[in-house]
Order: structure tokens, then C-alpha cells, then sequence
């Protein structure tokens, strides 16, 4: 294994135990929905909250429940701490190459400069069948977004 994916690992590790934006938090502004996701071949289940601005055009905060592996979880950590903070669009393009990163099998190095430690889950893209959980939460995330904004 190389020290990078070592590092990777790590950071993996750590967001799974740490957890963050776990709990759903109550609706503060009305452009505030929900979503659930289900992955079937893990196991994987997640709630994820957005809650947008007043204007409904920037992510306020991004909370979420659930149970399952610790890629499915550690993703769903690594997302919460992004994604308050950037508008949709920065959001939606966030969301963009995270997946295709993840579906790349390998062939895309992960940029961590736009991705921070949403980077770590590159070494996933080479195990299909787990691309699903690492993608769970950031799908729930996405459908709830759209639904925020309306
Ligand atoms: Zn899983």
C-alpha cells in the first residue's frame, strides 16, 4: 500500500468514528428537505437533511441519520463538513466530480484541492460494489437539495 493510500485510509478512518453533522437538525429555514437512501447490497441506510438559505441558493447546513458501513458513514461525515457554506451550484458541481471520480474504477486522481477530504475516496473507485456506499449519502444530499430549493 502506498503512503497516500495509507494516508487515505486514515482519513477515512477517522471521519467514520468522528461523525460529523450526525443528528438531524430541526428546520430552520423553509427551504429545508429530505432524503433517504437505501443500498441494498451493503446494507448502507441514510437520512440527510439540507437546510438552504432564506434565498434558497446557498447550503446552510447538511445533517443526517443512519446506519452502515464505515465508507457509507465516513462519506456522509466528509460531506457535512463541506457542504454548508457553498452555494448550489458550487454544491452540484461538488457533487459532480465526486462521482465521477468514484466511478472512474481508478483512472481519475483525485483532486484535493476541490475535493478536500472527499479525496480519500478515490481508492474506492477500484471496488465497484463499493462505489454505492461511498456514493449513498452525497446522492441523498442531491435529491434533498433539489427538493430544498423548490
Ligand atoms: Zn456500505
Amino acid at each position: 500500500m502506498s503512503d497516500l493510500d495509507q494516508l487515505y485510509q486514515q482519513v477515512i478512518l477517522d471521519h467514520s468514528r468522528r461523525r460529523t453533522g450526525e443528528g438531524l437538525e430541526s428546520a430552520g429555514s423553509r427551504h429545508t428537505a429530505e432524503n433517504h437512501q437505501y443500498n441494498p447490497t451493503c446494507g448502507d441506510e441514510i437520512n440527510v437533511r439540507v437546510s438552504l438559505d432564506e434565498a434558497g441558493d446557498r447550503v446552510e447546513s447538511l445533517t443526517w441519520e443512519g446506519d452502515g458501513c464505515s465508507i457509507s458513514m465516513a462519506s456522509a461525515s466528509v460531506l457535512s463538513e463541506m457542504a454548508p457554506g457553498m452555494s448550489m451550484g458550487e454544491f452540484a458541481t461538488t457533487v459532480d466530480q465526486f462521482r465521477e471520480m468514484l466511478r472512474s474504477r481508478g483512472q481519475i486522481e483525485s483532486d484535493e484541492e476541490s475535493l478536500g477530504d472527499a479525496a480519500a475516496f478515490a481508492g474506492v473507485s477500484k471496488f465497484v460494489a463499493r462505489v454505492k456506499c461511498a456514493m449513498l449519502a452525497w446522492v441523498a444530499a442531491e435529491e434533498a437539495a433539489k427538493e430544498a430549493a423548490l
